[in-house]
């Protein structure tokens, strides 16, 4: 479906695995203090001094979680180094270094990995964190990434799952639903794409939600201003999965209950016109939708006033005690339990 704009297909076997780890992790550049010895020995090695290190791992596999035939693979090797560094900002850490696996198949050019490894390249750049290592193997089937992230925290910052109390103010980052209706829009293109495959899809109305899910970005960004801000949230988690189910942890994790607001959740334009299109109600989106890599947070009242007015985070409800239950309030201002229908990796696999 994606137009294939380099025919150069070079066979792997060409290259021999030495040389093509080589190839691939030349354009690497060292930039991190912490980083002492990156790729090229046995090891890395790594030197945090007195700050404590935070390490968060990744799988991704083919036809499980992503497809080929319209992912490109630059977007796959950023969406990658993404996930991961989205773990390190959930816990209120500054990430810094990475390593990535692969195994892939023979069916895999060297132009397909160099593609790949673009991606993670720009990643590693605009996210400042060093690609220190990695293993190179291959695979009798798909293609297979695995990440590692490693970051760093002063003691006492980083923030847990397990710290919201009842009262704190329930925050998310950013707005929600995006990168589910943006895989909507791209399942139902190669559907198009597999009847007529003269038809090159026409994305242009859907532009934003279509980057949410091929392209997103890790919330970086938040990490430094909640610092700017002095606010050290009580909780902190990133939605991989969808709102709801990451509600269920913190709340479970903290031993509190919630009630989260139908009408202050963050849509944007663009997921609740497509919404409407494909017939689906946007807060189902919302709360069940995976992959936006936003951050939820609870935030104790008193931080109120700093947060307040800030186009980056809502305030989408408050946590009460545990045996409140978990709630949405919605716009008709009923009540109903959370329950988490968030992505399931294994399930739908079943
Ligand atoms: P070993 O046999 O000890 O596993 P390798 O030959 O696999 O060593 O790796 C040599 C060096 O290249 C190591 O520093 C390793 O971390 C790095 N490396 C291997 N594969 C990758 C990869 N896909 N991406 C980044 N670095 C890699
Ligand atoms: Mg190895």
């Amino acid at each position: 479906m994606i137009e294939d704009k380099n025919p150069q297909r070079t066979p792997l076997s060409d290259l021999g695995e030495f040389k093509l780890i080589e190839h691939l992790t030349e354009h690497f550049k060292v930039t991190q203090k912490s980083t002492i010895k990156s790729i090229g020995d046995d090891a890395a090695v790594l030197n945090f001094e007195k700050k404590q290190v935070v390490v968060s791992t990744d799988l991704l596999v083919e036809g499980v979680h992503f497809d080929l035939s319209y992912v490109p693979l630059k977007h796959l090797g950023y969406k990658a180094i993404m996930v991961n560094l989205s773990d390190i900002y959930a816990m209120n850490a500054t990430a810094t270094q990475v390593t990535v696996s692969i195994a892939v198949s023979n069916r895999f050019p060297i132009e397909a990995l160099e593609e790949l490894y673009a991606g993670i390249v720009t990643a590693a750049k605009i996210y400042n964190v060093d690609v220190v290592g990695g293993d190179t193997t291959s695979s009798t089937s798909g293609l297979v990434i695995s990440v590692t992230a490693i970051g760093e925290v002063d003691k006492g910052n980083e923030v847990l799952r397990s710290g919201a109390k009842p009262n704190d103010l329930l925050v998310v980052t950013g707005d929600l639903g995006g990168a589910y209706m943006g895989l909507q829009v791209l399942e139902r293109e190669k559907e198009v794409f597999k009847v007529n495959p003269n038809n090159q899809p026409d994305l242009s109305m859907y532009t934003y939600i279509v980057e949410r899910q091929l392209k997103p970005e890790a919330r970086k960004d938040i990490v430094e201003l909640l610092k700017e801000l002095k606010v050290k949230p009580t909780s902190m988690i990133d939605i991989s999965d969808g709102l709801s189910s990451e509600v269920m942890h913190l709340c479970k994790q903290s031993k509190v209950g919630v009630d989260v607001y139908e009408n202050k959740i963050p849509l944007d334009p663009q997921v609740i016109s497509t919404c409407e299109e494909f017939n689906i109600d946007s807060t189902t989106i919302a709360l069940n939708g995976g992959e936006d890599y936003e951050l939820l947070m609870t935030i104790s009242q008193e931080d109120f006033p700093k947060i307040k007015g800030n186009p980056n985070l809502t305030v989408i409800g408050y946590m009460t005690d545990e045996d409140r239950g978990m709630h949405l309030v919605t716009r008709a201002e009923t009540k109903i339990p959370i329950i988490a229908k968030g992505w399931n990796a294994l399930k739908d696999q079943a």
